[in-house]
């Protein structure tokens, strides 16, 4: 029987072999569907992400447990699954890792930097007695996610050093990345500040946030200097509201049965399931499971 698996081995080898592991996050079971079948079809390692709001949406942690564990199963899935608290507070880590999550983001960005290094040291210790990764947040990232507006800053690569030291496994850092789309007027990404946070913590696994319409080239630079995890989420609901639009647009619901939900839902999977593949490809993660 499949298991989930802490994102532990598989960043650590995505980090020493230059590529990264996509972070794509679900919000139900086509999504959960397309992601774990793209995944094996390519052999790539994967990790679900699940926000706290589409925690809610899908009935609470231990239901999206159960999907997946399911899924996993069902789908005889072998490559390495990860499930992954997105943006996690203190308490919806603290749930999460009760409800069987096999990795944890405790985002305490917003917090002054004593009490965030407080907070995750108390996940640390809770996550290393039970296997779960545990991903730490330095400096915001903007833009808008369930609510929680960054200014889309560049973490200090000193604050940086003092959370990766705690033992965490990975470390999401501001880098002039946002979540969302990308506004026209957008600087980039920050190299120098990803070289100096690089310099400073070493071999710890960086994370990108925001990984929708970052340009190829500057995910391949970012890989190149310790990205190992990309998450990825606005860029799958453009594909599937926009796979979901044509078809109703072209009538097809209003077609023979066209309006089966498992017809009208189809078009969107497939688009999911390309956007994973698009994705995989550009992080290098496929046939690294
Ligand atoms: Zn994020």
């Amino acid at each position: 029987m499949a298991k989930l698996v802490s994102a532990k081995d598989m960043l650590n080898k995505a980090r020493e072999g230059k590529y990264a592991v996509g972070q794509f996050n679900i919000n139900n079971l086509e999504w959960t569907k397309a992601i774990l079948l793209t995944a094996q079809e390519l052999n790539s390692p994967v990790i679900l992400g699940v926000s706290e709001g589409a925690g809610k949406y899908m009935c609470g942690y231990t239901t999206i447990v159960g999907m997946v564990e399911g899924m996993l199963n069902e789908l005889n899935i072998t490559v390495p699954v990860a499930l992954h608290l997105d943006h996690g507070s203190f308490e919806g880590a603290k749930a999460c890792i009760n409800a069987g999550f096999s990795s944890i983001m405790f985002d305490g960005s917003h917090y002054p930097i004593d009490e965030n290094i407080a907070k995750t040291t108390e996940l640390v210790n809770a996550c290393n007695v039970l296997g779960i990764s545990l991903e730490a947040e330095v400096g915001s990232i903007g833009g808008e996610e369930d609510g929680v507006v960054g200014a889309g800053e560049c973490a200090d690569p000193d604050e940086c050093k003092s959370v990766a030291d705690l033992g965490v496994t990975m470390l999401a850092a501001g880098i002039g990345n946002i979540h969302g789309k990308y506004p026209e007027n957008w600087a980039g990404l920050s190299f120098d500040t990803l070289a100096a946070i690089k310099e400073k913590v070493g071999d710890m696994p960086l994370v990108l946030h925001g990984g929708t319409g970052i340009p190829a080239e500057m995910i391949k630079k970012a890989i190149s200097l310790g990205v190992a995890k990309i998450n990825v989420n606005t860029e799958c609901q453009l594909a599937f509201a926009a796979a979901t639009r044509e078809y109703v647009e072209a009538g097809k619901d209003q077609q023979g049965k066209g309006f089966d939900p498992r017809k009208l839902l189809a078009p969107g999977f497939e688009a999911i399931k390309a956007t994973v593949k698009e994705k995989m490809e550009l992080f290098g993660s496929v046939n690294k499971a």
